[in-house]
C-alpha cells in the first residue's frame, strides 16, 4: 500500500493473492488492509490538503507540470506496465497497451488545465449598494477513488487526474484482483513530483477498505465505478455524513440496427463494442435490436467474425481475447447464457466453456437469437462476451425495447435516415448516444448515465467540475 508518501504493509500482516486468471496462478499479493489502514491514508492526504502546498491556488501550473511529467514516466515503461495489467486483469495484450494510453490521454488532458481553472466576476446593485459579486472555484479536499476491476486503469486515469489537477488529495481503493498496476501508477505519481500525503493507495476487501472511505468524515468526496447495487450501498452510506458522490454504474448498452444501416460497418462495430475487454466494459454493446430485414445479414456477419476470435491466454500474441477477470465473472456469464438457452433461445455461436481449454476463466464469444423478453440478458448488466440480437418491425418497438431496462449509460443507433437519427437522439434514454459508430470514450467527452446507471459525469471539463467547490463572495464596494 502507499500511504503518506511511503510504500507500507498493513499491521494486520494479512495478505491478499492476486490470481492470474489465464492460469488460476497467483501473480503476486498484496495486503488485507484494514480500517485502520484506509483512516491512516485518509489522514494522510487530510493533513496534505490541509498544511501541504498542493491545493495552493497559485500552483495549478506546477501540478500540470507534474502530471505530465508522470504521463513521460508512464511513456517510458509502457511495456512492462501491459504485461503486469494482462497478468493480473486477463485482457490481451494489445488490450492492455490500449488501456496504457488511455491513462497517459486523460492525465495529459487534465494536465492541460494546469492555469486554466478559472472562476468570474460581475458587478450589481442590492437596493442602491454597489456590490461585487465573485464566482471561485477551489479544491474539495479528501477524495476517495473506488476503482473496478474490468479498466482499472483507465477508471483510475478518469477519478485521479481531474481530483489532482483541481488541487485535491486523494485515496484510491483499487479491486482486490486488480490492484497491482494501480499500485505501480501511483509509485510513478510520486516519482514525478506529487508530493507525500497527496495521493494515497489502500487495498483490502470493498467491504471494509471502500466503505471506510465512504463513510469517514474527512473524505469530502467519492468517485465510484462498479455494480449498480454496489452504488446504491455507498449513495446510502454517505448520506450519514453528505459529502459528494459520483458513480459510474451498470449499463445493458441498447443498439438499434435500421434497414438502411451499412450492415457490414455495423457488424464489425457492435462485434468490437461487445467482445473487447472479454466483454467487460460498462458501455459495451450488450443488447441489438435489429429492423427484421437485415436481421439474417448481421447475424451472419457477426457470426463470422465470432469465428475469428482466437481465445486464449493474454501474453499469447496469438490470442485475440482473453479470460474473464475471475471464476465469479465466468460463473454470473454462464448462468446468464444458460438463462436465456432455457427460454428457448437459439446459440448461433458459443454458448459454454471452451472444451479445448482446460485452465483459467475462459467463455467463448457467445451470439443468441430468438431470445426471450423475460431472459435476464435482456434484462441484467451481462458483463462478458456473450450477445443477444432481437429482431423488430420498426423503430418505434426498437426504441420501446431498448428503453425497456432499469440502465441508461449509453446506446447506439446505425442508420442513414435522418429522421430515424433525430428520433433516437430525442427518445432514447442514455447518457450517451453513439451515431453510425462504436462505443468509445475520450478524455473531452463527459461520460456517464441516467436511471440506474449513475450519478454525475467523469471526463471532459464536467469530469474536472466535480472535483471543484463553487464559492460565491459578494463584496460591498462602496
Ligand atoms: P463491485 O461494484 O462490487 O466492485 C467495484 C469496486 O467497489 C471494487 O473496488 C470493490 O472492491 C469495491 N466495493 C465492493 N463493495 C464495496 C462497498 N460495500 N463499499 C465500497 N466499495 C466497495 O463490482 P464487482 O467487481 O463485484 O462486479 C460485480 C458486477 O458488477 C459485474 O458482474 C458487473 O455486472 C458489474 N460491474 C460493472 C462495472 C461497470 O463499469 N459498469 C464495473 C465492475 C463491475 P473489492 O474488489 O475489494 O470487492
Amino acid at each position: 500500500m502507499w500511504i503518506d508518501g511511503e510504500e507500507v504493509e498493513s499491521p494486520s500482516g494479512e495478505q491478499m493473492p492476486v490470481l492470474d486468471p489465464a492460469t488460476e496462478e497467483p501473480v503476486d499479493s498484496v495486503p488485507k488492509g484494514t480500517r485502520d489502514d484506509a483512516r491512516r491514508a485518509i489522514d494522510a492526504a487530510e493533513d496534505a490538503f490541509e498544511r501541504g502546498k498542493w491545493s495552493d491556488p497559485y500552483d495549478s501550473r506546477e501540478r500540470g507540470r507534474i502530471l505530465a511529467r508522470f504521463v513521460e514516466l508512464v511513456r517510458n515503461q509502457e511495456d512492462s506496465l501491459s504485461v503486469l495489467l494482462t497478468r493480473e486483469h486477463g485482457k490481451v495484450l494489445s488490450e492492455s497497451v490500449s488501456e496504457i494510453r488511455s491513462l497517459e490521454n486523460t492525465f495529459e488532458y487534465y494536465a492541460g488545465f494546469g492555469g486554466k481553472i478559472f472562476g468570474s466576476i460581475t458587478y450589481t446593485r442590492y437596493g442602491k449598494d454597489p456590490l461585487e459579486l465573485k464566482v471561485a472555484r477551489k479544491p474539495i479536499g479528501v477524495c476517495a477513488s473506488i476503482v473496478p476491476f474490468n479498466f482499472p486503469i483507465s477508471l483510475f486515469a478518469w477519478k485521479v487526474a481531474p481530483a489532482l489537477i483541481a488541487g485535491n488529495c486523494v485515496v484510491v481503493k483499487p479491486a482486490s484482483t486488480t490492484p497491482l498496476t494501480e499500485i505501480m501508477m501511483v509509485r510513478l505519481l510520486a516519482k514525478a513530483g506529487v508530493p507525500k500525503g497527496v495521493i494515497n493507495l489502500v487495498t483490502g476487501p470493498g467491504g471494509t477498505i471502500g466503505e471506510e472511505l465512504v463513510t469517514n468524515r474527512k473524505v469530502a468526496k467519492v468517485a465510484f465505478t462498479g455494480s449498480t447495487e454496489t452504488g446504491k450501498r455507498i449513495l446510502q452510506l454517505a448520506s450519514n455524513s453528505i459529502k459528494k458522490v459520483t458513480l459510474e454504474l451498470g449499463g445493458s448498452d441498447p443498439a438499434i440496427v435500421m434497414g438502411s444501416a451499412d450492415i457490414e460497418s455495423a457488424a464489425s462495430a457492435l462485434f468490437t463494442g461487445r467482445f473487447r475487454n472479454t466483454g467487460q466494459a460498462c458501455n459495451a454493446v450488450k443488447r441489438v435490436f435489429v429492423e427484421k430485414s437485415v436481421g439474417e445479414k448481421l447475424t451472419a456477419r457477426l457470426s463470422q467474425l465470432i469465428a475469428e476470435v482466437r481465445l486464449g491466454p493474454g501474453l499469447d500474441r496469438s490470442s485475440t481475447m482473453g479470460p474473464l477477470n475471475s471464476a465469479e465473472q465466468l460463473r454470473i456469464v454462464e448462468s446468464m447464457v444458460e438463462d436465456a438457452k432455457a427460454r428457448k433461445a437459439k446459440v448461433l455461436a458459443g454458448g459454454s466453456r471452451p472444451v479445448n481449454i482446460k485452465k483459467g476463466f475462459f467463455y467463448q464469444p457467445t451470439l443468441l437469437t430468438d431470445v426471450n423478453d423475460d431472459a435476464r440478458i435482456l434484462n441484467e448488466e451481462c458483463f462478458g462476451p456473450a450477445l443477444p440480437v432481437v429482431e423488430v418491425e420498426d423503430l418505434g418497438e426498437a426504441i420501446e425495447k431498448a428503453n425497456m431496462t432499469r440502465y441508461g449509460l449509453g446506446a447506439s443507433i446505425w442508420t442513414k435516415d435522418e429522421g430515424e437519427r433525430r428520433r433516437a437522439e430525442n427518445e432514447m434514454k442514455a447518457g450517451m448516444l453513439f451515431v453510425n459508430y462504436r462505443p468509445f470514450s475520450t478524455p473531452e467527452a463527459p461520460f456517464g448515465g441516467v436511471k440506474d446507471s449513475g450519478l454525475g459525469r467523469e471526463l471532459g471539463f464536467e469530469g474536472l467540475n466535480e472535483y471543484l467547490e463553487t464559492v460565491s463572495i459578494r463584496t460591498y464596494m462602496g
